[in-house]
């Protein structure tokens, strides 16, 4: 018995080769051998579909090149009606956040330079401005993220204090992020009240009058009994991406800011998907608004940029002016600050909220979250019109997702074309979509691909198009 792999060419065979040698023009000498070695290790894994011939190998060694030299971060055509996709990147940015990174990355700024007095600036100043103009906040920053944000606050309220969290709130984000443990990592100690459907306020009252001794170690057994101090400050989390419902109680965040401010303790909210405008007349309800949090009274307020905010993946930071600026100066800031790319997309984001009306024009996720149905209904009846007719595609109603930890359990009326060919699968037309060279990820229901409209940018449509029409040729 031979072994298939026997045959296989040498990688020196395959290089002299003219259809792979024809390859070269333009690509480093490395990259070829790599890309070859690479079709030879395919064909030594699977024998059976190794490369018959010359012109086989050569299209085998240019996927190999191609698909080390495409970028692994790549746009993507999200059309899965979850308009708040982790996965694939969250918030979309708006044509004025798209120009100021622009304008900001291509050349130097005046990222901590004050022009006018011709001396160092502080890159906090621009987006604090704005930020407390919109919120109504005595004060603000911005750092990398909400989490970071978060770790901040907690950091430099508790600094090893106790830190009171209702046993409802003790939740994940998602993408490993758990308030116990961001808690734990910033040198706070976890003080949990209530129960996982009920806390009240009543629990945090109690928990701030119970200082005295408790016994250290663990399952009782010894340990020195230590004083404890009385805790520091309050937690408070948005349930952001589940809902609880039934025999359920939690202290309003209103509650909690005036029994931090009789106990002198700090209060954190965070409040995750920092909504700037009310969109309940639009069917979203149930979602924290950031301005009435910020001037609730909380000590700090926390939240995301890049969710119903609608801009760049960013941590804000509302709150008093002392305690904001303590944050400010804590070493730990430094370690999580943003970027200048992220502050010029935040600030140009932030701007468009000065008018409401064209924050909900201009803010893509607003756009999307309040595109009536009977729009989408049109488009979608317009992209099926466009697809071929191999693709059997036809208008479907669709229910779509807020996603991203926002507005948990909502969904969206709303329209997109369901595809069902001929002789291939729904799984394996979702797997071509997923493999153009702009990917399209869609959802597959009832046997069948479905492409949410309402995710779809109308000058993506040309690209979904093509992919169904390439996925099909
Ligand atoms: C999403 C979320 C976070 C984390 O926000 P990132 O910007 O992803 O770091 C924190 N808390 C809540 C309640 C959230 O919903």
């Amino acid at each position: 018995m031979t072994d298939p792999r026997r045959r296989l060419p040498s990688v020196d065979h395959l290089l002299k080769e003219s259809a792979v040698a024809a390859l070269a023009a333009g690509v480093p000498r490395s990259a070829l051998v790599r890309a070859v070695r690479h079709a030879l290790g395919d064909a030594r894994a699977a024998p059976e579909q190794a490369p018959a011939d010359a012109a086989a190998w050569a299209a085998a060694v240019l996927r190999a090149l191609e698909s080390a030299t495409r970028p692994t971060l790549r746009r993507a055509v999200n059309a899965t009606g979850v308009v708040l996709h982790t996965n694939l990147g969250r918030a979309p940015l708006s044509e004025a956040a798209l120009a100021a990174v622009r304008e900001a990355a291509r050349g130097y700024s005046t990222l901590e330079y004050d022009a006018e007095r011709g001396r160092r600036g502080d890159r906090h100043v621009h987006c604090a401005g704005l930020l407390t103009e919109l919120t109504g906040a005595p004060a603000a920053m911005m750092v990398n993220n909400a989490a970071s944000a978060l770790l901040l606050a907690l950091a430099t309220a508790a600094a090893g204090g106790d830190v009171i969290v209702s046993r409802g709130e003790l939740i994940e984000i998602g993408g490993g992020f758990r308030i116990p443990e961001i808690l734990e990592k910033s040198g706070a100690r976890l003080l949990e009240v209530g129960t996982t459907n009920r806390t009240k306020l009543a629990d945090y009252e109690r928990a701030l009058k119970a200082a005295g001794t408790e016994a250290r170690g663990h399952g009782g057994t010894g340990g020195r009994p230590r004083e404890r101090r009385p805790p520091v400050a309050i937690l408070k989390v948005h349930r952001s991406n589940f809902r609880q419902e039934g025999f359920v109680a939690e202290a309003s965040l209103e509650e909690l800011v005036a029994l931090g401010r009789k106990r002198r303790v700090t209060v954190i909210y965070d409040l995750g998907g920092g909504l700037m405008v009310d969109l309940s007349a639009d069917g979203l309800d149930g979602e924290p608004l950031l301005p009435r949090a910020a001037k609730s009274g909380a000590t700090a307020v926390v939240a995301s940029g890049d969710k119903l905010l609608g801009g760049p993946q960013a941590g804000i930071l509302l709150g008093t002016a002392a305690f904001v600026e303590r944050c400010r100066t804590n070493p730990l800031a430094r370690a999580i600050r943003a970027d200048k790319l992220t502050i010029a997309a935040l600030s140009a984001t932030l701007a468009l909220y000065r008018d409401t009306a064209m924050a909900r024009r201009e803010v893509p996720v607003l756009r999307m979250l309040t595109e009536p149905r009977s729009v989408l209904v049109a488009r979608a009846e317009r992209l099926a019109a466009t697809l071929p007719p191999a693709a059997h595609a036809v208008m479907t109603a669709t229910r779509a997702a807020v996603g991203g930890g926002a507005f948990p359990g909502l969904e969206l009326a709303s329209a997109g074309v369901a595809l069902a060919p001929e002789g291939l699968s729904a799984a394996g037309l979702a797997e071509r979509l997923r493999l153009a060279a702009t990917p399209v990820v869609a959802l597959v229901t009832g046997g069948r691909v479905v492409l949410d409209v309402r995710t779809i940018a109308p000058e993506e449509e040309r690209t979904v198009a093509d992919a169904v029409a390439a996925a099909l040729g």
